[in-house]
């Protein structure tokens, strides 16, 4: 029996011009217009936007939500696992593994209970809470990676390559320039690096400082930092191991940093030529979302009936599912395609005007992939 999308009320959860609705909840899960009632799976831009009335978040959530959609907004946040009533559904937030405090959300009604995934990752991340199996009836999954070519190492072995490169550096007295997005992937490598080597510091771009500032403050472990911006103008950077958002590699900022090797952390670095033609001499395969055998897999773990892809290679992860026996159609939802686009992190005024414009390295990286 085919899931028909077009009657809200045998699909629990589908997406409107708002974004994915409830309509027995009233609620949206990360629309991208405002509405009134808003859950919200994770803080990354193409998720959390900003609008809307009410915010549903994850507890764990709350600080990094705030500096994303601003102190103004009204929050209500609820601890992992704690279920809340919604118009006449009841739902939760479950850790997804993404980055700190995201979420998947779990909605029940009438008996049945279907999981939006949000974005999430199965791999180990010292700076989040692990991945939770949530069982259901239908399960919409993100998509990122959803081709068999990605297939990811262990964070710990990504950052094992990354201290060599660095040492590598340093013996030829040059500046590691380490680009990453600035939420998530720049705290979790600090997280890795600092597992690997806590005697170690780093040097952080400013538009990282808040985010890692969080961090920090929610107790997680990483290397100790400097803002390059509170760096003496005399300041020699040869030897050391510098982040940075996407959005500043090319940009006049970089000027401080010569002789700099560049580097790129992002799952699109699994792609052939994909650091190339981005212009980085280095690319490090680390990503925040679930490889292909993950994104298989957690499809079976949750026990789902019908598997709604979202998000990415949706047709390709429908065809392999139905394959194996499930049921799955694609769910189309276009507002996450700039996923991981991610250079901004409030805050701080980026003034460099290559930076405030921002080049969209991973869109490009995106089209790639697909290619
Ligand atoms: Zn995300
Ligand atoms: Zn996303």
């Amino acid at each position: 029996m085919a899931l028909d999308l077009a009657t809200p009320f045998e699909a629990l959860l589908r997406p409107d011009d708002f974004g994915l609705a409830c309509a027995r909840g009233g609620f949206h899960i990360d629309p991208w217009r405002p509405v009134k009632h808003a859950v919200i799976t994770h803080a990354h831009g193409d998720h959390a936007r900003s609008g809307s009335k009410i915010y549903y978040v994850a507890t764990e959530a709350l600080p990094v939500m705030k500096q994303r959609l601003g102190h103004d907004s009204t929050f209500v946040h609820y601890p992992y696992g704690q279920k809340f009533r919604l118009g006449e559904c009841t739902v939760s937030f479950h850790p997804a593994g993404h980055i700190l405090g995201s979420a998947q959300v779990r909605v029940e009604c009438d008996g049945r209970v279907w999981v939006a995934s949000g974005d999430y990752k199965r791999a180990h991340d010292p700076t989040c809470a692990p991945f939770e199996v949530v069982e259901c009836d239908a399960f919409i999954t993100e998509a990122t990676f959803a081709l068999p070519i990605y297939r990811w190492e262990p964070g710990a072995n990504t950052a094992k390559e990354i201290l060599a490169w660095w040492d590598q550096n340093a013996r030829e007295n040059r500046p590691s320039l380490l680009f990453c997005y600035a939420l998530g992937k720049a705290q979790r490598l600090l997280g890795e690096l600092y597992q690997l080597d806590p005697s170690r510091q780093a040097y952080l771009h400013g538009a990282m400082l808040p985010l890692t500032k969080i961090y920090r403050e929610q107790g997680i472990e990483m290397l100790p930092t400097t803002a390059v911006s509170e760096t003496a103008k005399t300041q020699k950077f040869g030897g050391e191991l510098i982040l940075a958002p996407p959005s500043a590699h090319r940009s006049l900022w970089m000027k401080r940093f010569k002789g700099a090797d560049t580097g790129f952390a992002s799952g699109w670095m699994r792609v052939r030529g994909a650091r190339r033609r981005n212009g980085y001499d280095r690319g490090f395969v680390l990503s925040d979302h679930a490889d292909w055998p993950d994104l298989l897999r957690t499809c079976a773990d949750t026990k789902a009936r019908f598997i709604l892809p979202t998000h990415g290679g949706t047709q390709v992860l429908s065809r392999r599912l139905n394959e194996l026996g499930f049921e799955a159609q694609p769910l189309e939802i276009t507002a996450y395609d700039n996923e991981e686009d991610d250079s901004g992190g409030g805050g701080e005024a980026v003034t460099d005007p290559e930076v405030a414009a921002g080049n969209a390295p991973s869109e490009e990286q995106a089209s790639e992939a697909n290619a």
